[in-house]
């Protein structure tokens, strides 16, 4: 069975919610360098007074950066699991750094999964984001309540958060850097063979789920 995917596309696609229903379902290992980031601004490591500003802003971690975080993660993980990247690479030298990180571990990547939503859709995805403050599990206002209100369904929490990079005015900044950066990343992967787009428009959680499921199974 196939185990090795990234997941790309742009912010509020549902990558992140689309990679844990499915890391979950198949035992894969859900690697968000975007929570990763996060984790480290929460916890006020050194990683986390580096990126910041720059994730407040709506602007990219730079690559070399970023790319020794994902090194030092694959290096650490139980790869025999599989895994699903969530949000890396973003940029064509996150591309190139991939495939050699992961040639040096002696892995291939399986398909790099491209989710797609109209640009008009975006803004009203993400202006209902929320998360659990303490297990992490995502949300939405309109598309992914809790089942009991303000209660999280994962972990009981009563409390939640939302990003500071969620607001409007940073949201434009994060979309014109993925326009920006996403085309030579599909070229790749459609030279490589690799590349599966799955258009999400319309579609709710579990269309997608099932959608993807078709896809890569
Ligand atoms: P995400 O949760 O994937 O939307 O990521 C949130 C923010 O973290 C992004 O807007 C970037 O500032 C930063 N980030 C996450 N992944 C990457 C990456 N692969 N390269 C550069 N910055 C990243």
């Amino acid at each position: 069975m196939k185990k090795y995917f990234t997941f790309i596309g742009p912010i509020a696609a549902g990558k992140g919610t689309q990679a844990e229903i499915i890391s979950k379902k198949y035992g894969l290992l859900h690697l968000s360098t975007g929570q990763i980031f996060r984790d480290a601004i929460s916890s006020g490591s050194e990683l986390g007074l580096k990126v910041k500003n720059i994730i407040d802003s709506g602007f990219l971690v730079p690559d070399t950066l970023t790319n020794e975080i994902v090194k030092d993660m694959l290096g650490k993980i139980d790869l025999s699991k599989g895994f699903i990247l969530d949000g890396y690479p973003r940029t064509i030298n996150q591309v190139y750094a991939l495939n050699d990180i992961l040639s040096e571990i002696g892995i291939e990547l399986d398909d790099a999964v491209m989710i797609e939503i109209p640009e008009e859709d975006i803004i009203r995805r993400i202006s209902g984001r929320f998360a659990c403050a303490k297990c992490g599990q995502n949300y939405h206002d309109e598309f992914n309540k809790t089942k009991t209100e303000g209660v999280c369904d994962n972990c009981g929490s009563h409390d939640f958060v939302r990003r500071n990079d969620d607001k409007p005015e940073i949201i434009k900044t994060r979309l014109q850097h993925y326009y920006s950066e996403v085309e030579p990343i599909v070229e790749f992967y459609k030279k490589e063979n690799k590349f599966l787009e799955i258009n999400a428009t319309g579609l709710s959680i579990e269309e997608v789920t099932k959608k993807l499921e078709e896809a890569l199974f």
